[in-house]
């Protein structure tokens, strides 16, 4: 995979504005996965009062528990996790705000609505995701 370089054309005075609109979509995110780490939360509670009685598979469950306790999300809340994670890695990284598939700037407009979102408009309904 070549990666383009988007340097040149960048302004300072544009980058500057780029990370401070980055950090508030930070918060958004981190928000969003808090949410979600709540309802894995959740979901361990049932789990233990559920579970309680079962002795001998205990320790085999505990070592898998993390994993299990993902399984009790949805699909749609796990992908959505994923995607907050990479986001906030590609925030970390610098590249955020980037389409995963052209390489085009993803709207300012689209970044808050879908600041998770790894690709631009164009190609999501392309993909038909977000
Ligand atoms: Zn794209």
């Amino acid at each position: 995979m070549v990666k383009k370089r988007a340097g040149s054309k960048t302004k300072a005075t544009d980058k500057k504005g780029k990370k401070s609109r980055w950090e508030h979509l930070k918060q958004i995110l981190l928000k969003e996965r808090e949410r979600i780490m709540k309802l894995v939360d959740l979901a361990a509670q049932e789990e233990n009062s559920f579970d309680s009685g079962v002795e001998d598979e205990v320790g085999q469950a505990e070592s898998s528990f993390e994993r299990e306790i993902l399984f009790e999300l949805s699909d749609k809340e796990k992908t959505l996790l994923e995607n907050i994670n990479r986001a906030l890695r590609k925030i970390d990284e610098g590249n955020y705000g980037a389409c995963e598939s052209c390489g085009e700037k993803i709207t300012d407009k689209r970044m808050e609505a879908l600041p998770h979102t790894r690709y631009c408009m164009k190609c999501a309904s392309l993909y038909d995701r977000g």
